[in-house]
């Protein structure tokens, strides 16, 4: 059975069960901004388990795409030792809100297991939390199962919580025997193998059930839920993995592919040789996840998502380099990604060739930081000899570090790790990972000292440093910030000035409870009407006013999770933590904002009209004087389809159409055709932005009440920015009026030096070109001839050395390729000698010989300016008859041009 045929079938069979087939949530969570990824099935369904949400189903299956990478689950390290653990990986799972329970969840799981699977029964083994009689009992009634079948494990493996208040409930699971040939850590250390609960490859857990039957209160008090709901999880690999029989994930269908591409790529076996086999591993693993990630959204940076993003990427990158991989070949296996799995995931397919281009562009940064960063280890390590050697008793000794070591293992300071993050931007874990490769500790006092670094770092940077700072440190504050403050509200729909409340200052890193004239602080209020950046609009601008004091907003933005941050620069008096303060938004900068941002609308809407509906946002900038619009697209917009483009969208303008935002359902706005754009996300309610029939999008940005009001829509300009991508800049309303009239003013300039009128400018300048063309002609016949003279000057001032002529001549200015013509026509000239010319331009100096036909068995030129240029510091060589050579000392020309008759003399002999 293939892994497709897996998923297929165990949606198929839930369906057959009367459960609603759900799509797969993206992997940025709409619905819970404090989370990292979607990690599991329930995620998208956590508002209905909590009872804040309806759907119009009460069972649901999914095939859930799921990453699990740093927070709770912190598995990146793992990833690629193991043969089962994973940042990306699919999860199939049922669900019930409040209709079945535990009989039918394990009626369910049972079924599946042993008719749909057909896997053999008596493999199959259960696990129920320690006083679950119900679950005990059902295993025995549904499934038969013998009493020594079924264990009973602790809260820590078998109880579930959603959070430390909230729903949670006792889990069963269904282990997996293998057999016991395999391979068992506690067998190998003397003790008995635990059975299911043990962590070797005899037992598999293969599939989770949690009963959601409780609700926890603040002091831990459980009541039972009046509904209680079931949410199961069963990892697609892994139990693919037990299908088809083999002894890791990776060797199954759905990922086998993968490592075929990197054995083509590296051309090493799978298999072969352990280190070999981690890294392919890391590479097809973190290129699954790579590959999915990006095409939810998630772009590479140093915060938060994009921060995980990154590690995970250039890991990958690490790993490629231990198989010998130096050029780019990540963004390759990405898609492959796309190849194997873009019929079930379509957006794969959709974003295929961004993702190849951001993995590309990253793969292509992080050589530069790698090589730096390694060659700097190397050197840490070679003048390492006073790292502290491991106390006995500490960690048990492996290797000796270096051939001839004693044992007793080194430990790595923090500081080198520190200068390496520092300096290089080198990533610690990854500077962790090569120097325990190379036989060195890296431990918690390692660790302490790191973090001592950092501190000190902080202080030192303190003045000029703020909260802000794009670190995943920073990132974590505010996130504890959004979840102690709650969401703030915003006005910037409907007004531009409110009252509000200051709840939270930050400055310098801390919270503060004042602020003074001077400070510069990142304020949090409890509603606002200023817009924060996103969906490419930039944030605005504005004025707080006090009691005491008067402020201006420089910019505003979202941390965290969705926290809307303004930056406060305090012109005079101070801010209290808890004060009233009235907030303006600076109006008529926001007027720039909405006219560029319903232009980019229209814009988006005539590229899908004017070149297709291929056309995909890729990106997009919202200014308030431009706009710029990133797109896929595969050639460069002709002229002709770009002016297309312009006056539909003129078109559009002059039909003055009312720009029409309003609230609704993501399904209802999906059935209205509107388009989805990159870099936003979504909740259940969604705001949709339509102009007319011509344009509908999804959209959280300000826009105009009409396209009337952006007067003109000017391109500016049009390129390419990646393969695959294009970028449009354009203005409107008053910046296209300026850039026309600018554009005008240099025409008319142009033809005020002409005396012509403007519209004669292009036919006069055609004719000018032409003339210049024709003089330069002239003029180079005439250089000729002179230099044909010159040529013949020098020949005039040849000197006889032992019966050979030798010219030699200093002619500063001539680069190098006029240096050569001269010397060609002085040896013409010359009919037997030997010709040396130099000269210095700008501090560099060229040498140029050359030997007529005759001499050539003599006198060899390029040995001859080889010699003569060690005066000038360079060095250079050629033919027997022509040779040329560089130097950088010009001091030394004229000694040079002087040894050239000691050098024929000599040679001459
Ligand atoms: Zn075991
Ligand atoms: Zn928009």
């Amino acid at each position: 059975m293939t892994g497709r045929q897996l998923r297929e079938g165990f949606l198929e069979y839930f369906e057959r069960n009367g459960h609603a087939i759900v799509r797969s949530a993206p992997l940025v969570p709409a619905q819970d901004p404090t989370l990292l990824f979607t990690n599991a099935g329930m995620v998208q369904f956590k508002t209905v388990f909590l009872g804040d949400e309806r759907r119009d189903y009460v069972r649901a299956t999914t095939c859930q795409k799921c990453v699990r990478a740093g927070g709770k689950h912190n598995d990146l390290e793992n990833v690629g030792r193991t043969a089962r653990h994973h940042t990306f990986f699919e999860m199939l799972g049922n669900f019930s809100f409040g209709d079945y329970f535990k009989a039918g969840a394990i009626a369910y799981a049972w079924e599946f297991l042993t008719r749909e699977l057909g896997l053999p029964r008596e493999r199959l083994w259960a696990t129920v939390y320690t006083d679950d009689d119900e679950a005990f009992g059902l295993w025995k009634t549904v499934a038969g199962l013998g009493d020594e079948r079924i264990l009973r494990l602790g809260e820590k493996d078998n109880f579930w919580a959603m959070g430390d208040t909230g729903p949670c409930g006792p889990c069963s699971e269904v282990h997996y025997h293998q057999g016991d040939h395999l391979p068992c850590a506690e067998v190998a250390a003397g003790r008995p193998c635990l059975g299911p609960a043990c962590e070797c490859d005899r037992w598999l857990e293969v599939w989770n059930l949690v009963f959601m039957q409780f609700d926890r209160n603040a002091e831990g008090r459980l009541t039972p839920l009046p509904k209680p709901s079931i949410d199961t999880g069963m990892g697609l690999e892994r139990i693919a993995a037990v299908v088809q029989g083999v002894p890791s994930n990776f060797l199954t269908d759905l990922i086998r592919p993968l490592l075929a591409h990197v054995e083509r790529l590296s051309g090493k076996a799978y298999g072969a040789r352990g280190a070999d086999d981690i890294s392919m591993r890391v590479i097809v693993d973190h290129a699954r996840a790579a590959a999915f990630l990006i095409s939810d959204q998630v772009t590479p940076s140093n915060e938060w998502r994009g921060y995980v993003l990154r590690r995970i990427m250039r890991r990958a990158m690490r790993h490629g380099r231990l198989l010998g991989l130096v050029e780019p070949f990540l963004w390759a296996v990405t898609g492959t990604v796309a190849e194997e799995m873009g019929d079930i995931y379509p957006e794969l397919v959709e974003r295929r060739p961004l993702v190849a281009e951001i993995v590309r562009l990253e793969e292509e940064r992080f050589a530069e930081t790698l090589d730096r960063g390694l060659e700097r280890i190397a050197e840490e390590i070679d003048a390492g000899a006073d790292w502290p050697t491991m106390t006995p008793g500490g960690e048990p000794v492996a290797t000796p570090p270096v051939a001839g070591e004693p044992a007793g293992r080194r430990r790595v300071p923090g500081r080198v790790l520190f200068t390496l993050y520092d300096t290089y931007g080198f990533p610690v874990d990854l500077a962790q990972e090569v120097l325990e490769e190379r036989g060195f500790a890296v431990t918690a006092e390692t660790a302490g000292e790191y973090d001592a670094e950092m501190t000190a770092q902080r202080e030192r940077a303190r003045a000029g440093a703020t909260f802000g700072a794009a670190t995943d440190e920073g990132a974590a504050a505010f996130q504890a910030l959004a979840t102690e403050l709650g969401t703030v509200t915003f006005l910037g729909y409907d007004t531009q000035a409110a009252p509000a409340r200051i709840l939270a200052m930050v400055l310098d890193g801390r919270r503060r409870r004042e602020a003074v004239a001077g400070d510069e602080v990142e304020l949090i209020l409890d509603r606002t009407p200023c817009y924060a950046e996103s969906g490419g609009q930039i944030g605005d601008t504005g004025q707080v006013t006090g009691r005491q004091g008067r402020g201006e907003i420089v910019d505003t933005y979202f941390r965290g999770a969705g926290l809307i941050v303004h930056r406060l620069r305090v012109v005079e008096g101070g801010f209290r933590e808890g004060e009233d303060v009235a907030v303006a938004v600076e109006s008529e900068r926001r007027q720039g904002l909405r006219l560029h941002h319903t232009g980019t609308h229209l814009l988006h809407a005539a590229l899908r009209q004017v070149l297709g509906t291929h056309v995909m946002q890729a990106g997009s900038l919202v200014a308030p004087a431009r706009l710029r619009f990133d797109f896929t697209h595969q050639r460069p917009v002709k002229d002709r389809d770009l002016e297309t483009i312009e006056d539909l969208v003129n078109e559009r303008v002059r039909d003055n159409i009312v720009v029409d935002p309003f609230w609704t359902e993501l399904d209802e706005a999906l059935k209205l055709g509107a388009m989805a754009l990159f870099g936003e996300k979504y909740g259940k309610r969604v705001r949709v932005v339509r102009i007319g029939d011509f344009s509908t999008e999804l959209c959280g940005g300000t826009h105009l009440d009409a396209t009337g009001q952006i007067g003109l829509f000017k391109v500016t300009a049009e390129e390419a920015i990646a393969a695959g991508v294009r970028r449009i800049e354009a203005v409107t309303g008053n910046a296209a009026l300026r850039h026309v009239g600018r554009a005008e003013a240099a025409l008319r300039e142009a033809a005020d030096l002409l005396r012509i009128a403007p519209l004669e400018v292009p036919r006069r300048l055609g004719k000018l070109l032409e003339e210049q063309r024709l003089l330069e002609k002239q003029l180079g016949n005439l250089e000729g001839r002179l230099a044909r003279s010159r040529a013949q000057e020098l020949v005039g001032g040849a000197r006889e050395i032992r019966g050979v002529a030798v010219v030699v001549a200093r002619l500063d200015g001539l680069d190098a390729e006029a240096l050569r013509g001269m010397a060609d026509a002085v040896r013409e000239r010359l009919q037997s000698g030997v010709v040396c010319l130099g000269s210095a331009t700008d501090g560099k100096v060229s040498l140029v010989s050359a030997v007529t036909k005759d001499l050539t068995g003599r006198f060899h030129a390029g040995k001859l300016v080889q010699e003569v240029a060690k005066a000038v510091g360079g060095g250079g060589g050629g033919r027997p008859d022509l040779a040329q050579a560089g130097g950088k000392n010009a001091a030394g020309l004229d000694q040079a041009l002087a040894g050239v008759y000691d050098w024929v003399a000599r040679v001459a002999g």
